[in-house]
């Protein structure tokens, strides 16, 4: 982290999903998202994760303006993303970009390479001719690892890894500020997947981005965060500097995330002990009224099912559980 800058605010934010079926049925309201509130930094990679189903990637998709939330704010670079119109909204569609998980879903099949990374530059009015278009996608192919004649290929004739290189080389191509990586590796095979990270964090020091990177591997969020922030059932739990989060986890959800991690060592995973979660994990149509976690924690009291914890700040970090206030 470089400078102490937030370029994105995200306050008391809340995405809901109206899933009532039938008009005479009782309403049903997903909470995917339930009053998040956090910063991310310039040049800063903040790191978000959960089990599948928390709510992190409509966090994301919020964020980029591809869902409309319920309440809250989302402020990038000073200014409320929910009132922008015209030319600053266009502005902010070209600073804020996305990279999606699915790298064989997200590209066209029929464009090739060169048309998949020109179409953003095209749309967003950047180079005059076709020949400066096509000139930057060279150089944008030579950054991601790609060869200049994979230019008039097709998607289906890369492997996954390099599809996820095409789809960072069009994030790019219109030189975004910030980028919401949406599990950008979990499709991916393991022998790649630190690959294409190692890439987006190079990426990142030459061209000053920030990141907002979602996943479900702790570790792998670890290596590329700055800082991470742990979802549970729509809340953010836990929030604070990568390696104490990581080494030292307060959240009782986060410590039994931290504990399925496996270890390459074998003399310390020997000591190592794991937690297995019992239970489910609740609907996000009926969430617990208490604390989100309360159905599967170990150390739940009975305050803890009627109560809500607010986050509270505990050293470099805020957690959001009863165990912690004074
Ligand atoms: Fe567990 Fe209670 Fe803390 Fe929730 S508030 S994480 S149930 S101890």
């Amino acid at each position: 982290m470089s400078e102490e800058k937030p370029i994105l605010s995200v306050r008391n934010l809340k995405t809901y999903f109206d899933v009532t079926k039938g008009i005479f049925t009782k309403k049903q309201i997903v909470k995917a998202v339930d009053d998040v509130s956090f910063d991310v930094m310039e040049n800063e990679t903040f790191g978000l994760v959960g089990e599948s189903g928390c709510g992190k990637t409509t966090l994301g998709r919020t964020i980029v303006k591809l869902y409309e939330p319920e309440s809250g704010s989302i402020e990038f670079q000073g200014k409320d993303i929910a009132k922008l119109h015209g030319k600053e909204l266009i502005s902010f569609r070209k600073d804020m970009q996305m990279i999606f998980q699915d790298p064989y879903a997200s590209l066209n099949p029929r464009m090739t390479v060169g048309e998949i990374i020109k179409e953003p530059m095209i749309i967003h009015n950047i180079y005059n001719t076709d020949e400066e278009r096509e000139q930057r996608v060279v150089e944008l192919l030579k950054i991601v690892g790609l060869k200049p004649d994979h230019i008039r290929r097709y998607p289906a004739e890369f492997s996954g890894g390099q599809r996820q290189r095409v789809g960072i080389a069009r994030a790019l191509a219109v030189n975004p500020k910030f980028i919401v990586c949406d599990e950008p590796i979990s499709a991916l095979d393991v022998s790649i997947q630190a690959q294409v990270v190692n890439l987006l964090k190079d990426i990142q020091k030459e061209m000053g981005l920030s990141y907002l990177f979602i996943a479900h591997d702790l570790s792998m969020v670890k290596h590329i965060s700055d800082r991470i922030g742990v979802m549970y059932l729509g809340h953010l739990v836990e929030c604070g500097p990568s390696n104490d989060v990581y080494h030292r986890p307060l959240h009782p959800y986060t410590i039994a995330l931290l504990s399925a991690i496996p270890i390459p060592d074998p003399d310390v995973a020997k000591n190592k002990q794991r937690i297995v979660l019992g239970g489910e994990v609740p609907s996000p149509i009926n969430p617990p009224e208490g604390c989100p976690f309360c159905t599967r924690c170990t150390r739940a009291t009975e305050r803890c099912h009627k109560e809500r914890p607010k986050p509270i700040q505990v050293g470099t970090r805020t957690v959001a559980c009863h165990l912690y206030e004074k």
